[in-house]
């Protein structure tokens, strides 16, 4: 039961191109899955590009393919101040699901390269504290159905000396998402950062084995030849940390899966 929950067919390849969902490249993507031996994909392109989203082509998509399963998703850039905009564009379209992800402490866009430079201005336990207390909030608004690359905000490699202290910040965000249920992806597209780990860290893993959080899939590719990229390795961390349940949605309507 292996499908790739977080993709980006809309900003696809490394060259400048128009971007767009043009039946061509969301093929590519579930043909690369299918080649993978995939069970699923879902389309997740952000959610600023949402004027752009074709849903005509990823419907068309979706229903074109019998032996695997497709689904609509978004990735929303989650601001606490949005809730309700982020509310109306859920009900609005046919998603089978939504990812909530936190790229932004208040007007920082952390992960983009360009503003990395913040990291080594600010005190890094408040960039921790502050990062995680959104992901809460995203965490707790019951918009989401995975929360996407929960420990971004390591992408630089600035981490805490101290590992127990980002236990205790990332504690009350896993309890959250236990009571919420929402699932948690492992994102393989860390190992291509600075980082380069999965998100997120053994050490997050092992705390949501212990609370029975639910965890999928999402390789984050911008181009088909990323799709499932190091699924392997991502199942065994699942096997080793006791992780025991996935979730599979449609309609915005998620189902236990066990692993
Ligand atoms: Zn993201
Ligand atoms: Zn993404």
């Amino acid at each position: 039961m292996q499908i790739d929950w977080h993709t980006h067919p809309f900003a696809h390849g490394e060259e400048e191109v128009e971007p767009c969902q043009n039946k061509n490249i969301l093929s590519e993507f579930a043909d690369r899955a299918k080649a993978n031996s995939l069970s699923g994909l879902g389309f997740s392109d952000h959610s600023y590009y949402l004027d752009s989203f074709d849903f005509d082509n990823l419907i068309y998509i979706k229903n074109s393919y019998q032996d695997i399963s497709l689904k609509i998703g978004i990735e929303f850039d989650y601001f606490p101040d949005r809730e309700e905009e982020i509310r109306k564009i859920i009900a609005s379209y046919p998603f089978d699901y939504t990812i909530g992800s936190v790229h932004h402490i208040g007007e920082w866009n952390f992960d983009h390269p360009d503003y990395k430079f913040k990291f080594s201005q600010k005190y890094l336990y408040d960039v921790y504290r502050d990062y995680y207390r959104i992901v809460e909030k995203a965490a707790e608004s019951g918009l989401f159905n995975i929360v996407g690359h929960l420990d971004l905000i390591k992408i630089y490699n600035y981490r805490l000396a101290d590992k127990k202290q980002e236990l205790e910040l990332i504690t009350p965000v896993l309890e959250k998402l236990a009571q919420n249920d929402v699932a948690v992806e492992i994102n393989t597209n860390g190992l291509n950062k600075p980082v380069r780990e999965f998100y997120p860290s053994d050490y997050i893993l092992e705390l949501m084995g212990e609370l029975d959080i639910p965890v999928v899939l999402g390789s984050d590719a911008h181009s088909a030849d990323r799709v499932g990229e190091n699924f392997a390795a991502a199942l065994e961390k699942i096997q080793k940390f006791g992780l025991k349940r996935t979730k599979i949605f449609t309609g915005l309507k998620a189902r236990d899966v066990l692993l």
